[in-house]
């Protein structure tokens, strides 16, 4: 009886030893593939200089910003039609955003201005009379034409701007929510207009401009959002933005598990909101995903979004806020 204890007890010991040694060389193999396609990356960006992290999402670090509230705000601004200028959308999305940004505790003025003949209404947020020393923004206008639409019938019709207008807001909304108090003075900027380029009798950006033109702030870090809810979200670093704090930004998403979304690869040299603040000098980002089979057609929809998509850029931006 004793010795078959015993030899029942040394077979359960080489049954552990080998489940661990499965489990630790499984772990080896999936750790070396990691490795090596950071290293790749890592050889296309020589020249900004960026921490990298392993792929997983830390559960360690909390995440407060919440990605499924912010998507309930991407279907909330679609379910109020096209926000083009001039319409019932656009006068019910901006009434929506200051309610929201009120009762999250944010002082909201209105830009009231006008470019090309058109009335422009950029939305301020701010918490306190401090100068912003960091300004979030994003475009709140969505485009008159649906130009890029496959179906030729379709192309002036206007976009629904789920991804292309909704996003960037949704994003902004929920860290207006979420951010701590305490953080360096911030404001959250919605512009109008940004996208109706190539349209006769307007221009590209013209909220921006005017808020740069009219605006006297001098921050030292603006970030735009546009184009960040893709559910298959590709977000590269942008030509014309400023490096180093692209870097810290792309870092801060490594850091949070998000470097399979936010690809620390230089791709895309736009237009958009970030433009006017570089040309005055004011360092500025632009976080955008252009490879978006949707953009600027009628199929830019509530279900090209993801909640996950938003969580991941909506968390980077609260910790790079937050710990700076
Ligand atoms: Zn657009």
């Amino acid at each position: 009886m004793k010795k078959r204890a015993a030899v029942l007890y040394l077979a359960l010991i080489a049954g552990l030893v080998l489940i661990v040694f499965g489990w630790y060389s499984a772990s080896f193999l999936t750790y070396g593939a990691g490795t090596e396609s950071d290293s790749t990356t890592a050889t296309e960006t020589l020249t900004i200089p960026i921490v990298t992290n392993t792929a997983t999402p830390k559960a360690d670090i909390p995440q407060i910003f919440d990605g499924d509230r912010a998507y309930a705000d991407v279907q909330a601004q679609v379910d109020m039609g096209p926000r083009t200028p001039g319409s019932e959308g656009h006068a019910k999305v901006r009434e929506w955003m200051r309610a929201e940004l009120e009762s999250a505790g944010w002082v909201v003025e209105v830009q009231e201005t006008e470019r090309m003949g058109h009335p422009i209404y950029n939305i301020i947020a701010k918490r306190n009379d401090e100068a912003p020393q960091v300004i979030l923004a994003a475009h709140y206008d969505t485009r008159l034409a649906a130009d890029q639409d496959l179906d030729e019938s379709k192309r002036t019709e206007p976009v629904p701007g789920a991804n292309d207008g909704a996003s960037g807001v949704a994003v902004l909304l929920e860290l207006a929510r979420t951010l701590p108090k305490d953080t360096e003075p911030i404001w959250l900027v919605f512009f109008d207009a940004e996208d109706n380029g190539n349209i006769d009798g307007w221009d590209w950006l013209l909220g921006s401009r005017a808020f740069v033109e009219e605006v006297p702030v001098q921050p030292q870090a603006v970030i735009v959002l546009d184009m960040i809810g893709d559910a298959d979200l590709n977000i590269f670093l942008e030509q014309n933005s400023n490096p180093t704090l692209s870097a810290e930004i792309w870092s801060k998403a490594a850091e949070l598990g998000y470097e399979d979304k936010f690809i620390q690869t230089r791709k895309y040299s736009m237009l958009d909101d970030h433009t006017p603040f570089l040309e005055k000098g004011i360092p500025a980002v632009d976080i955008i995903d252009f490879d978006y089979p949707y953009w600027h057609t009628t199929e830019d929809t509530s279900d090209k979004v993801s909640a996950e998509s938003l969580s991941a850029v909506g968390n980077t931006l609260w910790h790079w806020i937050s710990e700076r």
